[in-house]
Formats: structure tokens, C-alpha cells, sequence
């Protein structure tokens, strides 16, 4: 009953192989990080879970990866609807040029979950809510994204995710490109987000990794080397 069931998945970039022979579970509603040096393809494990690497034209993915027991790259799938249902938040906060209401209704409109204005107005709302933004933003909703902080334009992002409402979030080191106080936000929001979606963030930090995640997979050269309850992994013996 996993959520992902992934067996022998290899990446090649052309001739080089970026994963191994990975086989991993995750399960519904866990967070699990993935950890490892920089290169070891934690990215690009994370993006065949969505097919962001689709449009990487040398990038050949083989193995066997389900999503709730149906096959992720079967060629009949509709990737735009997979794309909702498993959202990708990146490291570097990339929202549309557009105001910060456009941002967040911008998947509800492509994927027609509103009728009318005041239907597309509650989950905008409700997005900003549960992305711990709304009293922030509610007096400026027209306001251009880009002239919000990074913070709060990563959070933005992270509405922007849960607005079609995924059943998954992938995280690309979502924290990287922001200050301590504006990660420790973002940390505090996933934890809260651990309650409604199954979290699969790539961070380069144990110390992310010991903080929000409920298991750790510890990538190395291509290869999942361990996989175990976070507080495992980091509590010496
Ligand atoms: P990360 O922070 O994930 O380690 P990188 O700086 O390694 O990111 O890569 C940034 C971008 O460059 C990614 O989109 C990645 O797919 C791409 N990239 C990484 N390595 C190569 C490579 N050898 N050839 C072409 N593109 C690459
Ligand atoms: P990590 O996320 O752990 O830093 P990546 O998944 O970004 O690792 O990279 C794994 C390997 O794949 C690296 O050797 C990187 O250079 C290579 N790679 C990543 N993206 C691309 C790409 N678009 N084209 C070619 N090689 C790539």
C-alpha cells in the first residue's frame, strides 16, 4: 500500500548513469528526505517521481516506479495531471510575474477546480492559509510576486503547489536559496503540511533532514546506501 513503489530504477544522462538500481517504498503521508553530497542524483531520483526530467532530452529512465500501483512512465499517462497530483516546489522561489492571487489560482484555473470567482477565491485563500500566508498578504493580494522577500515567495510557491490539491509534494532544496529565519518557516510550514501530504524533500543539511523528515535516504554515487527512521540515522549508537 505504498505511495511510490520503486524497483530498480536507473537514470542515464546519455552514456553516464546518474542512479544505480534504486529500490525504495514511500509510504502515504511520511516525509522522507534525501540527503547525500552534491551530484550523488538525489534531483534527479526526485524528478522521476513527477517526469520533470521528461524534458530532458538525453535523460533515459528505466525500472519499475509506481504511483498508488499504477505505472508512473506509462505512455498513455497524462503528465499536466500527474504534474498536480504530485506538486514540485524548487530551491530557487520561481514565482509567475503575475500578482500574488494570479500565482495561486493560476493551477486551480488550468485544471478547472473553480466554477465561479468566489469558488477560485476560497482556495486561494485556503492555500494562503495553510502556507502560513495569508495574514501577510491578504491587504495585497493584486501586489506583484516578485516584490515580496525570498520567504514569503517560497511560500508562495508552496501555495501555489497545494492549490490544485497534490496528493504529494517534491521539495528540491527548498530552503537553500533562503535566510535562517525564513528556512525555519518553511520547516515549521512542512511539518504542518506532513499532516495532509506525503513530503519527499532533497536537502544537502543532516540537520534539515534530523528536523523535519520522518525517514532518511542517503544517497551516494547513484546508490541509496541507507534508508531509516531519521532518528536512527542521526542518533549515534
Ligand atoms: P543541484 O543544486 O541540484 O546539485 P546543480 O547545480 O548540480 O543543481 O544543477 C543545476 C542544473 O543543471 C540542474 O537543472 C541539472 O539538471 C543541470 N545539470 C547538472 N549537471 C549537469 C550536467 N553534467 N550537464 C548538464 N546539465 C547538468
Ligand atoms: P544531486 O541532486 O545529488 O546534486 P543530480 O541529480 O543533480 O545530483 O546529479 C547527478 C548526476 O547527474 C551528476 O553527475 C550530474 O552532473 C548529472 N546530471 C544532472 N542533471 C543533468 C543533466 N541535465 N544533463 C546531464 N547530466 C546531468
Amino acid at each position: 500500500d505504498a505511495k511510490f513503489r520503486l524497483r530498480d530504477v536507473e537514470v542515464y544522462y546519455g552514456e553516464s548513469q546518474a542512479i544505480k538500481g534504486v529500490s525504495l517504498d514511500i509510504a502515504r503521508n511520511e516525509v522522507i528526505a534525501f540527503i547525500g553530497p552534491s551530484g550523488c542524483g538525489k534531483s534527479t531520483f526526485l524528478r522521476c517521481l513527477n517526469r520533470m526530467n521528461d524534458s530532458i532530452d538525453i535523460c533515459r529512465v528505466k525500472g519499475s516506479l509506481e504511483l498508488d500501483g499504477q505505472d508512473l512512465y506509462d505512455p498513455r499517462r497524462d503528465v499536466v495531471e500527474l504534474r498536480a497530483r504530485v506538486g514540485m516546489v524548487f530551491q530557487k522561489p520561481n514565482p509567475f510575474p503575475k500578482s500574488i492571487y494570479d500565482n495561486v489560482a493560476y493551477g486551480p484555473r488550468i485544471h478547472g477546480l473553480a466554477n465561479r470567482k468566489s469558488e477560485l477565491d476560497d482556495i486561494v485563500e485556503d492555500s494562503l492559509r495553510k502556507a502560513g500566508l495569508w495574514n501577510e498578504v491578504k491587504d495585497r493580494l493584486d501586489a506583484p510576486a516578485t516584490g515580496m522577500s525570498g520567504g514569503q515567495q517560497q511560500r508562495l510557491c508552496i501555495a501555489r503547489t497545494i492549490a490544485v490539491s497534490p496528493e504529494v509534494v517534491l521539495m528540491d532544496e527548498p530552503c537553500s536559496a533562503l535566510d535562517p529565519i525564513a528556512t525555519a518557516k518553511v520547516e515549521e510550514l512542512i511539518a504542518e503540511l506532513s499532516e495532509s501530504y506525503t513530503i519527499i524533500i532533497v536537502t544537502h543539511s543532516m540537520q534539515q533532514a534530523a528536523r523535519v523528515s520522518h525517514r532518511t535516504a542517503y544517497f551516494h554515487l547513484g546508490n541509496l546506501v541507507e534508508v531509516n527512521a531519521t532518528d536512527k540515522v542521526f542518533t549515534a549508537p
